[in-house]
């Protein structure tokens, strides 16, 4: 079964930087996602399609194509009281705002100061050209559950929703 429309696709990636270093690696920890519901980035998904399983494709994508320009504007001062009172924050940590819609959006601590806490909102990797190393595992239909519901269900996962 080739990569299509509406298939649940099992993968494996590799993702390194411009030096040649591996930013991110699931290698052991397949994912699962749904081809052609905007779950990968379109540039993978395009690369992916009619592949079968076994197959590998490596692709390198400027930042337009991957995570998006590094953008100043979503760096943003946020006042320290914003944040509990015994909170211990260190520059390089990982926090996550809640916005008006219930969304969590992850935030980088780039420094803290007395009055501000100065939080990088851009992607991990914005602003980085990357090269995906793509391996499929396994490729079946996805369920008119699925469909409906916008995601893949496990084999042994009970959920309702
Ligand atoms: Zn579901």
């Amino acid at each position: 079964m080739k990569v299509a429309q509406n298939k649940v696709v099992t993968l494996e990636y590799q993702i390194r930087n411009a030096q040649g270093e591996v930013v991110e690696d699931t290698s052991g920890h397949p994912l699962q996602y749904i081809q052609g519901i905007g779950q990968l980035l379109p540039a993978l998904e395009k690369a992916l399609e009619g592949k079968e399983a076994g197959e590998e494709v490596e692709l390198t994508l400027a930042p337009d194509q991957a995570f998006g320009e590094y953008d100043e504007n979503q760096i943003q001062h946020i006042p320290r009281s914003a944040f509990g009172e015994g909170m211990d924050l260190q520059p390089g940590m990982v926090m996550y705002a809640r916005t008006p819609d219930g969304h969590q959006l992850p935030f980088l601590i780039r420094e803290v100061r007395d009055d501000v806490v100065v939080a990088d909102f851009n992607h991990p990797l914005a602003g980085e050209t990357l090269t995906f190393h793509l391996k499929v595992l396994e490729v079946r239909d996805a369920t008119p559950e699925e469909l409906a519901h916008g995601h893949v269900h496990g084999p042994d996962t009970h959920h309702s929703h």
